[in-house]
Order: C-alpha cells, then sequence, then structure tokens
C-alpha cells in the first residue's frame, strides 16, 4: 500500500529563490531547457561513475541518454533521464528544502549592488527552479538505480509556497521533469524549437539528447510509434583532436560548462602523452563569475576531473592554485584509479603532475595574450589582474613568471599620450627605462591611482626623473610584501626607509639636517608623542611635509582599512619628515606664540597622513586647527 500523498512547505529561501527567479529570468525563460538538461546530464554522469564500483546499477539499460518530449495536448514538456534518480530524500533534500549556500549566495547577489544576471542561474546551483518560468505546475518523478520498483517518488509542485510527495511504482531507475506549461507558453511545444534551444544551449552535452522524430500515423493506426533522434553531437569535445574542433564548437562547450552566456575570452586544449597520458580544456572567462573574490571560502567549481571520460567529480580545487580560480575546464585523466576518492586526490603524486600541468598551460596562455594580443589581455587583466596578484605569494615556483605578466601605472608615462591610470606598464618596461647603476624598482601604494600620483613622496624621484611605479589595488602592499626582487632589482616603496643618496647628496641632506636641528627640536616639543621622530626629509621638493615609515611597516592607507574591517591594529606612532625650505615650515620656525606654532605644527603632520591615507585619529581637531590657522 502507497501512502497517500504528503504536502510540504517550501523554506523560507526557496520561496524566494522561486519568486526571484520566475520574475527576473523572464526575458530569458529557454534557460529552462538548458539547466534541466544539465541535471540530467550530471544524473547519467553520476550512474556511470557509480557503476564503476557497482555495475548491476546499470545492468541493462546501459546507454544513457536524455529524453526531451513533449504533448502538445497536455500542454507539457518533459525532460527524462535514465541517470541515476533520487530517493525520497534526496527529492526533499534537493529540490524542496535547499538551505544549501547556492541559496543564499543567489539570493544575495541578486539583491547586493551589483546585481548578478540572473541567466547564470546555474552556477549558485538552484538551475532546477527555473522550470517555474515557464511552467506553472512541475512534476518531478523519479526512482534512484539502486531502489526497487516500489520507491519510485513523485514531487509536485506549483512553485508558489508548497509541494506535494508520494510514493510511486516506477518501473526503471531515473528522474523525468514534466513542466506545465503557462498559458502563453506555446512555442515550447514545438519540435524544432526544441531542437533549436538544445542545439543552442546543450549540444556537447556529451550524452545523447534525443527528441521524437515527428512522423505521420499511419492510415487505420492512432498513433505512430515513437522514433527518437539525437539533437545534439553527444561526443566528449575534449577527446577531439584540436583540428576537429571550430571555434565554435570551443565556444559552446565553454558556456554549457560554465553555465555562462558570454563568450570565453581564451581558451587552452592540450593532450600530454607518455607515462602518463592526460587532456586538458582549460577557458579563461571574459568577465569574473559572481564569486571570484570569495574564492576558497567557499566549495570553488569549474574544474571537472573525469577520468577515461567518466566524469568523476568537481576538482577545481585539487587541480588548480586559488589564485588561477577563475579558469573553468576539463581535465581527463587516463591513468587515475577509476575508484579515486577527494582523499586519496589529495595525496596522489600524479595529480601534482596534472596540477602543475594546468598552472602552466594557463600561464602560457595568459603570456600569449600579453606578447600577441594587447586588448584581451587587457580585458584578462581588467577581470583578474588582482586575482592574479594573489599567485606572487602563494605560488613561489611560478613568482617571476606570474610578476611579469603585471602592469601598473607608472610616473614613467605620463608624459605619453593617453597618460593617466590605464596607461599601464610591466617590471620589464621599468627596467628597459632604467638609468645606468640604477639597481631597484621603485614604487608607491595608496588608495587610488590620484592618492598614488599626488603622493608627497614622489617629488625627489620627479626632480631627479627616477620612474614610480603607482600602485592602487589593495592587494598590491600585501603582494609586495612576498615580491622583493624580480629579475635581479629590488622593488622597494619610496615611501619606506632610508632613500639610498649619492656622495653630494647624503652632505647636503646631512646639512640641512645640522641646520634645523633648533626646528626639529622645537617641532617635536610641540607634537609630543603624536610623532615618534621628526626629520628633514630626502624625499620633498614642493610640500612641506610627508610620513616616512619603516621597512616593514604597512602603509598607513592598508592599516586603515584593516582598523575599519575590525583588525585591532597597533597605532604606530608615525616619523614625520618635514622640507625646512617649505614657507609653511619656515612659519613654525618664526611663530613666537606658542599656541600657534602648535596649531602649525598640528597641521603639517595631519596633511602628512590625510596625504598617507592614514586615519586622522581626531578629525574634529584638525578641522579646529584650521579654522583658527584660517582666521589667523
Ligand atoms: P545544481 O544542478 O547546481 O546542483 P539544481 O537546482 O539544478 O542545482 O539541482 C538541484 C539538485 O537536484 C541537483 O544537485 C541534484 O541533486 C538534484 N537533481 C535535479 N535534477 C535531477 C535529475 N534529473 N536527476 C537526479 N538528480 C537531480
Ligand atoms: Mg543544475
Amino acid at each position: 500500500m502507497n501512502a497517500p500523498a504528503e504536502t510540504r512547505k517550501f523554506e523560507a529561501e526557496v520561496a524566494q529563490v522561486l519568486h526571484l527567479v520566475t520574475h527576473s529570468l523572464y526575458s530569458h525563460k529557454e534557460i529552462f531547457l538548458r539547466e534541466l538538461i544539465s541535471n540530467a546530464s550530471d544524473a547519467c554522469d553520476k550512474l556511470r561513475f557509480e557503476s564503476i564500483a557497482r555495475p548491476e546499477l546499470s545492468a541493462g539499460d546501459s546507454e544513457l541518454h536524455i529524453d526531451v518530449s513533449w504533448d502538445a495536448t497536455a500542454r507539457t514538456v518533459t525532460v527524462h533521464d535514465n541517470g541515476i534518480g533520487m530517493t525520497r530524500d534526496e527529492v526533499v533534500a534537493n529540490i524542496g528544502t535547499i538551505a544549501s549556500s547556492g541559496t543564499r549566495r543567489f539570493l544575495e547577489a541578486m539583491s547586493g549592488e551589483q546585481k548578478a544576471d540572473a541567466r547564470l542561474i546555474g552556477q549558485f546551483g538552484v538551475g532546477f527552479y527555473s522550470a517555474f518560468v515557464v511552467a506553472d505546475k512541475v512534476t518531478v518523478v523519479t526512482r534512484r538505480a539502486d531502489a526497487p520498483a516500489g520507491e519510485g517518488v513523485k514531487w509536485e509542485s506549483d512553485g508558489k509556497g508548497e509541494y506535494t510527495l508520494e510514493q510511486v511504482e516506477l518501473a526503471e531507475r531515473g528522474t523525468a521533469v514534466t513542466l506545465h506549461l503557462k498559458a502563453d507558453e506555446d512555442d515550447f511545444l514545438k519540435g524544432w524549437q526544441l531542437r533549436s534551444l538544445i542545439r543552442k544551449y546543450s549540444d556537447h552535452v556529451a550524452f545523447p539528447i534525443r527528441i521524437p522524430k515527428e512522423v505521420e500515423a499511419k492510415e487505420g493506426e492512432a498513433a505512430p510509434a515513437r522514433e527518437w533522434e539525437t539533437a545534439n553531437d553527444a561526443s566528449a569535445l575534449w577527446a577531439k583532436p584540436r583540428a576537429d574542433i571550430s571555434d565554435d564548437d570551443y565556444q559552446g562547450f565553454y558556456k554549457s560548462l560554465g553555465h555562462d552566456f558570454n563568450d570565453a575570452l581564451a581558451w587552452t586544449h592540450n593532450r600530454v602523452e607518455g607515462s602518463q597520458s592526460f587532456t586538458t580544456l582549460l577557458y579563461i572567462p571574459s568577465q569574473p563569475p559572481f564569486d571570484l573574490m570569495m574564492g576558497g571560502r567557499d566549495e570553488r567549481k569549474g574544474l571537472k576531473l573525469y577520468i577515461k571520460r567518466v566524469f568523476i567529480m568537481d576538482a577545481a580545487e585539487e587541480l588548480l592554485p586559488n589564485y588561477l580560480r577563475f579558469v573553468r575546464g576539463v581535465v581527463d585523466a587516463d591513468d587515475l584509479p577509476l575508484n579515486v576518492s577527494r582523499e586519496l586526490l589529495q595525496q596522489n603524486r600524479q595529480l601534482d603532475r596534472i596540477k602543475a600541468a594546468c598552472v602552466k598551460r594557463v600561464l602560457d596562455l595568459i603570456e600569449k595574450l600579453a606578447r600577441d594580443e594587447p586588448e584581451k589581455f587587457a580585458t584578462f587583466y581588467k577581470a583578474f589582474g588582482n586575482t592574479l596578484k594573489e599567485g606572487v605569494s602563494e605560488d613561489a615556483n611560478n613568482r617571476e613568471r606570474i610578476a611579469k605578466l603585471l602592469r601598473f601605472a607608472s610616473t614613467g608615462t605620463l608624459s605619453m599620450p593617453g597618460a593617466g591610470s590605464a596607461q599601464t606598464v610591466s617590471f620589464d618596461d621599468y627596467i628597459g627605462r632604467m638609468a645606468v647603476g640604477q639597481d631597484t624598482i621603485w614604487f608607491i601604494t595608496a588608495d587610488s591611482y590620484a592618492a598614488a600620483l599626488g603622493s608627497p613622496q614622489l617629488e625627489a624621484f620627479k626632480a631627479k626623473g627616477i620612474e614610480v611605479l603607482l600602485m592602487s589595488d589593495r592587494i598590491d602592499e600585501w603582494m609586495l610584501g612576498s615580491l622583493s626582487e624580480y629579475a635581479g632589482k629590488k622593488l622597494k616603496n619610496v615611501a619606506k626607509g632610508e632613500l639610498p643618496l649619492d656622495e653630494a647628496d647624503k652632505a647636503k641632506q646631512e646639512e640641512a639636517s645640522k641646520a634645523a636641528e633648533p626646528l626639529l627640536k622645537k617641532l617635536k616639543e610641540l607634537l609630543g608623542d603624536r610623532v615618534s621622530e621628526v626629520k628633514v626629509s630626502a624625499r620633498l621638493t614642493d610640500s612641506p611635509s610627508c610620513l616616512a615609515l619603516s621597512d616593514y611597516e604597512m602603509a598607513p592607507h592598508i592599516a586603515r582599512l584593516l582598523r575599519e574591517a575590525g583588525h585591532d591594529m597597533p597605532q604606530n606612532k608615525p616619523t614625520l619628515e618635514i622640507n625646512p625650505a617649505h614657507a609653511l615650515v619656515k612659519r613654525v620656525e618664526a611663530e613666537a606664540d606658542e599656541a600657534k606654532a602648535r596649531d602649525l605644527a598640528g597641521l603639517l603632520l595631519e596633511q602628512a597622513e590625510i596625504a598617507a591615507g592614514a586615519q586622522l585619529p581626531d578629525p574634529a581637531a584638525f578641522v579646529q586647527r584650521m579654522n583658527r590657522v584660517l582666521l589667523g
């Protein structure tokens, strides 16, 4: 006796996703077919994988396929697969009550400031719900491959808040998802329309997607016997020789693999033969996937591991370092054991070789873009440059290769046409322009291009015609912690440590310091413990003051950001450097009134702090001080 149908409520978050999906996907509703076929294909992959250890699972019906059919009278479309199927508990867990991270991420992304494109629904792991964009009722009938015929499950919902579950008798394993189309969705009841959608979105699914041939009923027969024909390419694209694959094929495969709508920017497809043979097909997207910046924190997807064409698992974490997490693709290994588990993978030495090969291929590809396709490289760099920078500290073996690919704004291009933050240079460009005898690549880090360019610490370098790289991404300061040298040249921040002065400059500096001794003493007394030291600067020509940091001190704008993010950062007392030749400094020197002198000294420090992107410890006091001085 079957239990009667049971009615349950969707979890609140699922109901929200359903609402969002049906309202925001409306202009791209055909996506449902891609998503349902993708699920059917996953189910076939899973069955094939489980059948390795338990061949009885697919015995008698081992030709895996996905059938798309329609019924014009009942106004339904059905996607049917003979894959792994689901138990009752799995149905509930997978499509009824998902409180998975995917659901939450989808909700966040769709309501966040930068709204994600709803068409990326498949990337969030909530693709099933796209069925409700075109259907006002969805029926799922499924039986897990290892369950008896009596334990089929029927799930049904109108997508409004509740679903029903019922136990049914099912002779065959697998899943059929039937969409009861909404009133104005009759387009999907046409064979040519379904066929063209399959070609468009699912051509490279590796299982045959079949649709019924439309045959005339013979006279005297009520309905013709159904004949199926395959509507997609149905082969593993990566296993074909490169010469047999067109760019369109590559792009089509990328799109179905990554649930992306944009073309890939570039790809690299290679076969390695030898003691260990494997194929890699790796893509660089043209836009960051929605969760790029969350890399490492969440389970990473995007790289599928196959062993002899059998899908084994998503293995982005095992096969790609974190800083290449934007890469999408397929690795197919011939020699790994088919029963490999994630734990085994993590200690597998063959896998280390494959991983190293993936990294090499991707870096080769990026180098090729940099060399031959500057526009594509610029697109790449805009999307993923900051992610790539993580590799400088993450991947010591490839540090120099990665550093070679980095680009920065620079004072060296200011006189060139189109100068600005977009006019960037590489370390090699910089080295090519170095003066004879220069052994250091100079840079400054700041909050923004404008802040970097306006840094008072650049003045002496500008005066001497020494190029300085202007780094304004948050990650730069952190990255440079792992990059003290490039191509034998030291990398140094112009705001940190002592400047290497030549003999003449050194003498001038000493003389100036000596002459300024009483002034330095006066400033130190006026500023008290707001500063650790006051010095004459070798960095300044135009500005009255700047901060100087020790070699190992964090740049003030970064310290501020970390503090704002809730980190407990020590408040280092800054070293103030002054320019004794500046009129404002001279005014402090000449000011006899102590209160006035203290205000002026305070402003010297505060303007240096502001220029460095530091946090003013007491902004109100600064404003009052400035107003007193302005009103004189
Ligand atoms: P995703 O495919 O990214 O996991 P979906 O919302 O598309 O997200 O599907 C949710 C889950 O429902 C799948 O992970 C799978 O467990 C289950 N599922 C959906 N369709 C099928 C199917 N045809 N066969 C077996 N399981 C399925
Ligand atoms: Mg899916």
